[in-house]
Parts: C-alpha cells; sequence; structure tokens
C-alpha cells in the first residue's frame, strides 16, 4: 500500500499545473464516520497504549514483511521495485498504522481523507484490489501476533485485536470506496477518449446513421406498399445496414446505457412483428396496419439515436475549442496507457510541461483577441515540431503538455530546445507588419518508472517552474532536488 508523506492544502499556484487534476473528494460516508467515532469513543485508554507500543516495537518488522509478502507477487514487483516507492513505502505504512490505531475522535476527518487519498493513489497506479486486500491481511497478523505477546493477559489481548481490526476495517472500507470511485470515472474516460477517437467526426456519423435508418424505413415502405409482400429476412432491421452499424460501433461508443438497450430492444420488437405478421399480412390494409406500427417504433429509435449523439455533443471538448489541442481531460488515460506500455515494452516516454512566458502583458498590451491568436499560433507551432505519435494538450490557459512517445532523455531535451527555439522565433504576425515576439519556460520530466503519473505532472512542473525562476525562455530538466512549485500538492506514492 502506498501512503502519502503529507498533503499540504491546495493553494493558488504560481502555475497551478495541478488544478482540476486531482481527485474530488465527496463528503464523507456519514455511516462510515459515525462507525469510527464510535469504535474510537470505546477505546480504553489501556487498550490505546497497548496499540501505541504494538505499533512502535513492531512497526519496522511489519513493514519489513508487508513489503517482502507483496514483492512476492509478480503484479506488485511492478510497482514496488520503483526506488522511489521503495524509499517512501515502509516509513509511510508505520505512520498509517500509528495514525490510525492512535487516533483521536478529532483526528476522524483527517484520517478519512488519508484514506481517500491512499485510494485514489492505489486507482490511479492501477494496483489490484486484491493486492491490497492481501497486504492489509500481512499487516493484520503480523499486528495480532505483537498484540498477543504485549498484553498483560488474554482479555486484554483479545479486546486490543478487535479494536485494532476494526480499526483497519474502517479504514480499508473508506479506501476502497475512494478506489472504486476513482476506478470508475477513470474508466468513463477512457471509454469517452474511444468513443472520441472512434467517431471522429460528430455530426457527420448521425446525420449518416439518420439516413441510413430513413432509408431502411423507405425501403420497408416500398416493399410493403408493392404487389409482393417479400421475404421478411431481407427487410429485418438488425440485418440492415444501421442495424449492423449499432452492433459494432454504435453499442462499442455509446456503451451501456438505457438508450443503447432501448435501441437494441426497439430492434428486437420491429424484427419480430416483421418475421411475424408479415407471412400473413396478405391485403394492403393488413400491410399498411403493419407498416405503421413498425414506423412508430421505428420512430422512436430515431429519437434515441439522435439523444445518444446530441450525448457526446460535448465530444468536441476532447478538443480545446481554441487551439484544437487534446483536451486535459484525457491526459491521464493517455499517461497511464504510456507508463503500461513502458513497463511492458521498456519503452520510454517524456512529458514536457510550457508555460508561456509574461503572457498577462501580451493581453494586456495587444488585446485578449490578440492573445488567443497568439495561443492558436504556439499550438500549431507544436503540431509542426513534433511527430504524429506524439499528444499535445491544452493543459491550461496559456499553458501547454506535450507527450512524447518512445523517447529518451537526450532526445526529449533535443525536441524541447527545438519547441523553444521554434516558439522564439517565430513571433505572433499582427496586422501592418507588427510582430509580437514570444517565448515559453519548459520543463522535461522522464518517465521514470514511477508508476503514478500525477508524479511526472509534478517533476515537469518543477522544472518548468524552475524555468521561469530562472530567467524564462528556456528548458529545464526534471530533477529531485528542484524546489517544489507554491501550491502544488505532495504527492503520496
Ligand atoms: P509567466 O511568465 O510567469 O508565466 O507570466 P504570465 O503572465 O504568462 O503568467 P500568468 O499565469 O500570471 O498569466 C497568464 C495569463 O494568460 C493570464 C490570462 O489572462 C492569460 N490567459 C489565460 N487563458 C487565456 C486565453 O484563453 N486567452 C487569452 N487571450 N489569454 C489567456
Ligand atoms: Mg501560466
Ligand atoms: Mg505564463
Amino acid at each position: 500500500m502506498h501512503t502519502p508523506h503529507s498533503s499540504s492544502p491546495p493553494g493558488n499556484g504560481a502555475t497551478a499545473a495541478h488544478q482540476g487534476q486531482r481527485e474530488g473528494s465527496p463528503a464523507p460516508d456519514p455511516i462510515v464516520i459515525a462507525d469510527w467515532k464510535a469504535r474510537l469513543e470505546a477505546t480504553p485508554e489501556a487498550i490505546r497504549a497497548l496499540l501505541d507500543a504494538a505499533v512502535a516495537e513492531a512497526g519496522p518488522a511489519l513493514a519489513d514483511h508487508f513489503y517482502d509478502r507483496l514483492l512476492a507477487d509478480a503484479r506488485a514487483a511492478r510497482f514496488l521495485t520503483i526506488e522511489q516507492v521503495q524509499q517512501r513505502l515502509k516509513p509511510s505504512l508505520q505512520r498509517w498504522l500509528a495514525d490510525l490505531l492512535s487516533a483521536r475522535v478529532g483526528d476522524i476527518d483527517a484520517l478519512w481523507a488519508t484514506q481517500e487519498h491512499v485510494g485514489h493513489v492505489h486507482a490511479r497506479i492501477g494496483i489490484p484490489v486484491d493486492l491490497v486486500g492481501r497486504g492489509a491481511r500481512v499487516v493484520k497478523q503480523e499486528l495480532y501476533a505483537r498484540l498477543r505477546a504485549l498484553a498483560p493477559d488474554a482479555d486484554t489481548a483479545l479486546e486490543a485485536t478487535v479494536t485494532a481490526g476494526a480499526l483497519l476495517d474502517i479504514a480499508l472500507e473508506s479506501m476502497t470506496s475512494a478506489y472504486a470511485r476513482s476506478r470508475e470515472i477513470a474508466g468513463q474516460i477512457d471509454g469517452s477518449f474511444r468513443l472520441f477517437s472512434l467517431i471522429q467526426n460528430v455530426s457527420t456519423e448521425r446525420e449518416r446513421q439518420r439516413a441510413l435508418l430513413l432509408g431502411w424505413e423507405n425501403a420497408l415502405l416500398y416493399t410493403l406498399t408493392g404487389e409482393q409482400a417479400g421475404d421478411p429476412q431481407g427487410l429485418l432491421l438488425s440485418r440492415s445496414e444501421f442495424g449492423l452499424w449499432f452492433l459494432h460501433k454504435g453499442l462499442a461508443s455509446f456503451g451501456d446505457s438505457a438508450e443503447t438497450r432501448e435501441v437494441t430492444a426497439l430492434t428486437t420488437r420491429i424484427d419480430q412483428l416483421l418475421l411475424e405478421r408479415l407471412p400473413h399480412a396478405n391485403d394492403i390494409a393488413a400491410r399498411r396496419l403493419l407498416l405503421d406500427e413498425v414506423r412508430e417504433l421505428a420512430g422512436q429509435i430515431r429519437s434515441l439515436v439522435l439523444v445518444m449523439f446530441d450525448g457526446i455533443g460535448d465530444l468536441e471538448s476532447g478538443r480545446d475549442a481554441l487551439t484544437r489541442l487534446l483536451n486535459r481531460r484525457f491526459l491521464p488515460t493517455i499517461l497511464r496507457r504510456e507508463i503500461a506500455l513502458q513497463a511492458n515494452t521498456g519503452r520510454q516516454f517524456a512529458l514536457l510541461m510550457l508555460d508561456l512566458d509574461h503572457f498577462k502583458d501580451i493581453n494586456d498590451t495587444h488585446g485578449h483577441e490578440a492573445g488567443d491568436r497568439a495561443l492558436q499560433h504556439v499550438a500549431a507551432l507544436l503540431v509542426d515540431n513534433t511527430r504524429g505519435s506524439d499528444y499535445l494538450f491544452r493543459f491550461g490557459g496559456e499553458e501547454f503538455v506535450v507527450v512524447l512517445g518512445s523517447v529518451g532523455r537526450s532526445e526529449s531535451l533535443v525536441i524541447a530546445e527545438a519547441l523553444r527555439r521554434a516558439i522564439a522565433t517565430s513571433p505572433l504576425k499582427l496586422g501592418e507588419g507588427h510582430e509580437v515576439p514570444l517565448t515559453a519556460s519548459i520543463g522535461v520530466a522522464l518517465q521514470d518508472g514511477h508508476p503514478d503519473y500525477e508524479r511526472l505532472l509534478a517533476r515537469a512542473d518543477a522544472a518548468m517552474y524552475h524555468a521561469k525562476r530562472t530567467g524564462r525562455d528556456r528548458v529545464v530538466e526534471a530533477s529531485d532536488g528542484l524546489p517544489v512549485p507554491p501550491g502544488a500538492m505532495l504527492l503520496g506514492g
């Protein structure tokens, strides 16, 4: 389990690089909080002292044991063999345990926030949930053995064990809740990215599918009002081009929802009607009746399909409206994918955090519109000076993130420097030969194998911040000693 060192309250950083990137924490679950409170209130001082003593005495050995046990699993080894994780994991596990077992009622809110944070970190990293359960089991076994050894009598040992078990379970429950929510949100964003890649042009696709559905209705009308009713097999909606599109792409794109289920059900009903009634619809009146029923159902499908497409109408927000670069909400999807790719193939990647210098002055001097044009201009320069396999994000107002795939350290620095130069040597051209010079400060962080993408962002951010402080218009490579920008969060892991 990864536990945080500490977390400073989010402030207004110079760069506010992680604004909106942090996990949103809902209000604590009142049931959990009430149980927690009841448990702590019911804990006698003697038991609390015993728990403290057990953690103090067993802490280091317990952390070692925990680490060794988890490392035996290849899946855990992927997260744990990273040096930075190793350095921090054992002490933070001990601290987590000490905080949990020595807590008083007044500590509950902070403790809850910690479990929430740890759950989110686990989710970001993608630790399998059963490994967290195994870690908890190892901790409990060690702790219970120590309590038995330290307790003056069997009754005290039992009470201490029950108390420790309850406190650990409450913490794990909170952690799991955050984990599950975080995974769910990440899954939704991954899904919308899939959709975004699959259906590149939403409005064209919507019209195409509408036309296909109408085309099927017209063909049906033609057949049913003709002399020969024909073979229903050839008229089925599920076999039509729209039906096939919906099955293979629509369902994959829109995912499981009330609308997609309804469309599936309506399609089945239409086909059943056709199969059952068409062979017996011998006169024109019967066929008209059937046609009216089918068209009523098809009309419902048409509206539902519009609703579904409208639901992804803001898919355009997959791209930033001004610069047409990717929206930052897809950044976690991309970084998780790149981190996994690195773990599986050894291909490194790098993240550049780029912030335009003195951009406020450009707005102030030339107007907001010129500022907007400058942002578009820089976005175009980024496109021109990177590869098709790289990802370009508008990260914030005048901040950009570039994810360079399959690069090593020196290559990433060369590309960053080329971008810096391209911006510095390509002023924005306003009318009448007027030029506005632009420069950018760039922080470069090479993925070092750490499983948490937030850490990579934080490292690039710190490097960019350093570039600002040392004169701007420069590239700075991330290194461990760089000061953390104000407002940046100290990350767990
Ligand atoms: P520094 O070199 O320290 O980065 O200075 P700065 O002026 O660039 O930094 P600061 O973060 O103080 O200001 C960023 C400015 O960018 C503030 C805001 O008015 C401007 N900005 C943010 N988004 C947009 C946008 O979409 N269009 C325009 N025109 N300006 C924007
Ligand atoms: Mg800025
Ligand atoms: Mg700036």
